[in-house]
């Protein structure tokens, strides 16, 4: 029988998530039934969605106290009662914030990872994260080639792919932006765009307009807020922005909208929010056009991995204070 070590959401936070919401818990796992697995986790995600959902209902219910947290992981098959699934093979599946899991095979996903693409690709570049930037970019924005793009946080796991799709499939331009100055030095040095904007380091509008004086046809937002505003600022006549996240509100009380809407009207904007959630179906077509990039070495997919279970709660606040970069990951 093996025992299970797990971080149960043991409070909700008010304000601020702090780690003691969270209790270290140890569990006897039961017997596989038939059709499950037991999973050893290699790494787990930890996501922007979760902050909410630490408190209250969003698209999906707000966690149960005295559980888990939700979370998908990588890992191997340590015991399999599932036709098709052995010993050793990778899966991605709903792990939880543990390192062991009793998982059903029907809702886990195996992964092949080949040479060169450790298992955490399928957490990042190769899972949701990347399927986001995809569809938020291609379904959703309808990006085409000699568009000028802004990804917002674009040193992220979304962004970071969204803005490096972005310039291989033919922008004439594409500004990253992000805190800090090495960050911003990221975007440009290691992931490629021609353009990089630190949103600590001065006034948003000035910067954008400073290395896009033409304005842009494409905002992919990941922070919402202010960032936002200044977008629908940039956009020109006939600009589309794929809203995807407005992380600068998470967890915090509902603040007042952006200030210049009425430009929706006169620039004819094209403001469309989305849920990966809705377009799992496209899981082909991406895998078929993002899977070469990232084999050939074209898109970079850097993770910052958290060790230790106990550090989950860092990882998250990680995605709110940029304590990290890339995806964030936690080896439990
Ligand atoms: P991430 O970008 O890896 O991490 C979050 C980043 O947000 C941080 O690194 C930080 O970037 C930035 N940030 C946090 N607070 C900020 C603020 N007040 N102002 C400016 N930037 C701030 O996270 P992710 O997993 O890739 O998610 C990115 C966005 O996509 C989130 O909004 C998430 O909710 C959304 N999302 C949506 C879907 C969907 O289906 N619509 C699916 C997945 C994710 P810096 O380091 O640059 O400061």
């Amino acid at each position: 029988m093996v025992t299970a070590r797990e971080l149960v959401l043991s409070r909700r936070p008010q304000g601020r998530i702090e780690p003691g919401c969270f209790t270290l818990v140890e569990r006897k796992l039961p017997a596989l039934s038939e059709g499950q697995l037991l999973v050893r986790a290699d790494c787990f995600s930890v996501d922007p969605s979760m902050i909410p959902r630490l408190s209250v209902d969003t698209y999906a219910a707000a966690f149960d106290l005295g559980a888990a947290v939700e979370a998908r992981a990588v890992g191997r098959v340590v015991q399999s009662r599932a036709d098709g699934w052995s010993e050793g093979d990778w899966a991605l599946c709903w792990g939880g914030w543990r390192d062991y899991a009793v998982v059903d095979a029907s809702e886990g996903i195996r992964i092949q990872p080949r040479s060169g693409l450790p298992p955490h690709t399928w957490l990042h570049v190769l899972g949701v994260p990347g399927l986001t930037a995809y569809i938020g970019l291609v379904d959703v924005a309808r990006m085409q080639p000699g568009d000028r793009v802004w990804v917002s946080a674009a040193a992220g796991a979304v962004g970071s792919v969204a803005a490096q799709l972005a310039k291989a499939r033919g922008a004439s331009l594409v500004i990253g932006s992000t805190g800090g100055a090495e960050k911003a030095r990221y975007l440009t040095d290691a992931l490629g765009l021609d353009a990089a904007v630190d949103y600590r380091a001065g006034h948003l509008t000035e910067q954008l307009r400073g290395v896009a004086p033409e304005g842009i046809d494409l905002y992919f937002d990941n922070v919402g807020g202010g960032h936002l505003e200044a977008a629908i600022d940039l956009l020109r006549t006939g600009g589309r922005a794929a809203i995807c996240g407005m992380i600068s509100g998470y967890g915090k009380p509902p603040g007042p909208g952006p200030g210049n809407l009425p430009q929706l009207i006169i620039k004819r904007l094209r403001l469309e929010g989305f849920l990966v959630l809705d377009h799992l179906h496209r899981r082909a077509a991406f895998e078929e056009a993002v899977l070469p990039l990232v084999e050939d070495g074209t898109l970079h997919s850097d993770v910052t991995m958290f060790d230790d279970l106990e550090s989950a709660p860092q990882a998250l606040l990680s995605l709110l204070d940029g304590a990290k970069l890339g995806k964030a990951l936690v080896r439990p």
